[in-house]
């Protein structure tokens, strides 16, 4: 339906999406493409709990920051742990991406990714926290489904698909149809998980302590989850632990793959149970359209044929996986008529407290 007055508002506003990750920030901007993209840190002041710097200012403070001051990832477990610390940094992101215009815009309209299993609380939290950052509408969606929308899946029409979204602190897997979520599973084992895998066998194996950067750096230059065409090394340092002194020492992609194994067979496994669950007439869907990655974590090499493997399914990663949720928070905007339904309800009767 031609609604004149939302085309003319269309031509004047600006539609923002916001991927509220665990790991990583992004806004996406209608015609634009991605405008943010900063990890999802906060340093604050340990004592008045005041947020000091955001983003990647904030995490370059890791491990170096001064006694009082702190740094943290509020949505590290996939849960708003820390509500006013979430809102400052969705503040920050919104009314830095509303700087970047050129044009001074009236005010955005704002679709947020937020984690599907939030509590009624949470929502109400993050829908308040874009409005008071400045937003003139505010919409949720739940991630997978953003995910889904991003990465190019059918999730309007009646046949079904399917999304695995593997971020730093959570897992997402999610099967649509007809516009809705049928089966959905999350899990806390995703990248942040893997560097802890990694950090633990480095310990075990070779008495060494390295950091969680290190074990990211070694994760995503040499980490798989299948056997590569070429194994390779990375050096990895960090300090002995039995004589406190540093020490490097070298890990092969086999090494790896090992390290990795714990986390990769807890995804394959909750990818493989949600399958199971679903009823069969979605799974001869599934069966054309094929199982999608999306997230940071699904660049691990390998790990598409992997869980190929195991459900004798096609696998792929989206294109541009990291970007997915924001893009398809995005898009949402774009045409509402169609996915205004797959947008989050609120709790109306809350707003008042
Ligand atoms: P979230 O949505 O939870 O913020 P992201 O989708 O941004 O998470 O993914 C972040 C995770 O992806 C981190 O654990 C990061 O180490 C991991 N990651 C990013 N790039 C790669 C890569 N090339 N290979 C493996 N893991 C990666
Ligand atoms: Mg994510």
């Amino acid at each position: 339906m031609f609604r004149p007055l939302n085309w003319l508002l269309g031509l004047f506003s600006l539609d923002i999406g916001i991927d509220l990750g665990t790991a990583n920030t992004l806004v996406s901007v209608r015609d634009r493409g991605i405008v943010i993209n900063e990890p999802s840190w906060v340093a604050i002041n340990k004592r008045t709990r005041r947020p000091l710097a955001i983003g990647a200012e904030a995490r370059e403070m890791v491990g170096r920051t001064p006694a009082d001051i702190v740094a943290i990832r509020p949505l590290r477990d996939g849960v708003i742990s820390e509500f006013e610390i979430t809102e400052a940094m969705l503040k920050y992101f919104i009314s830095k991406s509303h700087e970047q215009m050129l044009v001074p815009f009236p005010r955005p309209r704002v679709v947020v990714g937020v984690p599907s299993g939030v509590t009624e609380v949470e929502k109400r939290a993050v829908y308040d926290a874009t409005i008071s950052a400045g937003a003139r509408e505010a919409f949720l969606i739940e991630e997978p489904m953003a995910a889904a929308i991003g990465a190019g899946l059918p999730i309007i029409e009646s046949r079904g698909s399917m999304i695995v979204d593997i971020g730093g602190g959570t897992t997402e897997v999610a099967i649509f149809a007809m516009g809705g979520i049928v089966i959905s599973r999350s899990i806390r084992v995703a990248g942040d998980e893997m560097d802890e895998d990694i950090i633990q066998y480095a310990r075990n194996k070779y008495n060494l302590l390295i950091g969680e950067r290190m074990a990211e750096r070694i994760k995503i230059g040499i980490g798989s989850a299948f056997a590569l065409p070429e194994e390779r090394t990375m050096t990895m340092r960090g300090r002995n632990l039995i004589n406190g002194l540093p020490q490097s020492v070298e890990i092969s992609s086999i090494e790896l793959r090992e390290a990795l194994a714990p986390s990769i067979n807890i995804i394959v496994d909750t990818v493989r149970d949600a399958i199971d669950e679903t009823p069969p007439e979605l799974v001869a869907d599934l069966m054309e359209t094929g199982v999608c990655l999306a997230g940071g974590g699904a660049q691990i090499q390998g790990l598409a044929d992997r869980i190929e493997d195991a459900v004798k399914m096609r696998v792929w990663v989206a294109e541009d996986s990291m970007t997915c949720v924001a893009r398809g928070a995005g898009r949402v905007l774009e045409d509402l008529d169609n996915y205004g339904r797959v947008l989050v309800g609120l709790d109306r009767g809350s707003t008042h407290h």
